[in-house]
Parts: C-alpha cells; sequence; structure tokens
C-alpha cells in the first residue's frame, strides 16, 4: 500500500451504497484513476461539496496494485471550472472534454501535458463563453497530436497538391484535396484550415486571440471521425447532444 498525493480532476461521480461515491478521476500523475468516498453523502463529511465533475482539486488516496479502486482520504480544492452551468454551451463544451478523456486514457498512465493541456482548455472556456467551442476544437486538436497521431493540414495524401479548400474523407480518415474528394466527405474550407494551422502552432496555450470560423461544427465532426478511428473508439460524444437542442 502507497498513499499517493497528486492533482485530480473529477471525471464522474457515482453514488454507491446509502453514503459513499464512486470517483473517476483524471490524475496528473498516474492517467484514469477509480477511487471511492467512504461517507462522501454524509453531512459532515469532509468531502461533502467537492466530489462535483469539473473539479480540480488536490487528492491523497491509497493506492493499492492488487484493488481496481483505491480509497480517497483527502481533498482540497483548487479550483471550480464553469461554475456557472445555467451557460449550456459552455457546460457541455467542458463535458464533452471529460467524456472524450475518459474513453482515449488508460489507469495508470502518466500523462502530465494532456493533463494540462486539459486545465488549459478548461480555463480558456471558462474565461469566454462566448467563444467556447474555440476552447474545445483547441483541446480536440492538441489533445490528438500529444498523443501521436499529429493531424496533416498541408498537402492531400492521394495526389501530394497542396491543400486549399479541403475535404475530410472519411473512408481514408485523412483530410484531402478538391480535387480528390468524393461525395459524402466534410468540407473544411481554407478558413477553417488556416484557423486549425494556428491552433496546432499555439503551444502556449494562448488560445483567446483566436476566433471559431463559421459552421465549427464540420471541424468537431472532422476531429471526432479521426480521434474515432486512431484511438478505436466510438467517435460521438453523448455530452454534445445537448447543443442540437440550443
Ligand atoms: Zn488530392
Amino acid at each position: 500500500m502507497t498513499l499517493i498525493k497528486t492533482e485530480a480532476l473529477i471525471l464522474k461521480n457515482i453514488a454507491f451504497k446509502e453514503s459513499s461515491s464512486i470517483l473517476q478521476l483524471f490524475t496528473k500523475d498516474y492517467g484514469r484513476v477509480s477511487v471511492i468516498a467512504k461517507g462522501a453523502k454524509r453531512f459532515k463529511s469532509q468531502f461533502r461539496g467537492y466530489l462535483e465533475p469539473l473539479n480540480h482539486l488536490s487528492v491523497i488516496y491509497v493506492h493499492k496494485p492488487t484493488r481496481d479502486i483505491q480509497i480517497l482520504t483527502n481533498v482540497e480544492i483548487i479550483h471550480t471550472f464553469i461554475p456557472n452551468i445555467n451557460n449550456i454551451e459552455a457546460s457541455t463544451y467542458a463535458t464533452a472534454i471529460l467524456e472524450l478523456i475518459t474513453k482515449i486514457i488508460h489507469t495508470n498512465e502518466e500523462q502530465e501535458s494532456l493533463f494540462q493541456l486539459t486545465l488549459d482548455s478548461l480555463n480558456f472556456i471558462d474565461n469566454n463563453l462566448k467563444n467556447c467551442q474555440t476552447g474545445f476544437i483547441y483541446f480536440l486538436l492538441q489533445a490528438i497530436n500529444l498523443l501521436g497521431f499529429k493531424l496533416n493540414l498541408t498537402l492531400c495524401p492521394i495526389c501530394s497538391n497542396l491543400i486549399k479548400d479541403g475535404y475530410y474523407s472519411s473512408f481514408h480518415y485523412e483530410l484531402i484535396c478538391d480535387q480528390c474528394m468524393q461525395s459524402g466527405d466534410i468540407q473544411i474550407n481554407k478558413n477553417q484550415i488556416d484557423f486549425l494551422k494556428k491552433l496546432e502552432s499555439d503551444f502556449n496555450h494562448e488560445i483567446s486571440y483566436i476566433d471559431t470560423p463559421k459552421n465549427g461544427n464540420n471541424i468537431i465532426d472532422f476531429l471526432l471521425n479521426y480521434t474515432g478511428h486512431h484511438f478505436e473508439i466510438y467517435p460521438k460524444l453523448k455530452s454534445l447532444d445537448l447543443l442540437k437542442y440550443l
């Protein structure tokens, strides 16, 4: 048994028995970790009020390698993201980030850079509610690159020509040029490609100076389809369904 102290984001909180909660954490040092917060729902619990998704915490838990669920012993709050859940668009994109992390990150896998990217993207969404879609696209693009599936935004992989107005081919799982496109491909126009290139080269996470071009939903569909293919996951995010009703 080891006592572990690390930073964590709460991905999910599931009620367990009468008074406890099981939490899915994205930790800075150990990737995805499940912990049980015993007695968390009791009125006098030290955990009460701290264990909501999107909370950034400093946590201490007892780790035993033979156990799937570790025991949480202490939490301190660092930051609450999107405290104003009345902003449906911002909370939807923030929740979609958590949903994607749950799908692509494994247990006991150190992901410090991705952890920092997640915090920076959530911070951006928090501080730029009107431009929150950019924060989500930024997260997708940088996460894809960080995890080793860098996008090709410049040359068409079929004819080697420069891509100006591009199309995402869900047959080749690549961005291709307008000469090679086929019906059903998702159009990603020149403005959108330039936008993605700017976001891609922003290593310091200074996302705020870039506006989202029109039809950001096309970009999201393209990046999620690409992610689904490379990570072998179902690419739709349930969290994003909510936006259809806005
Ligand atoms: Zn081509």
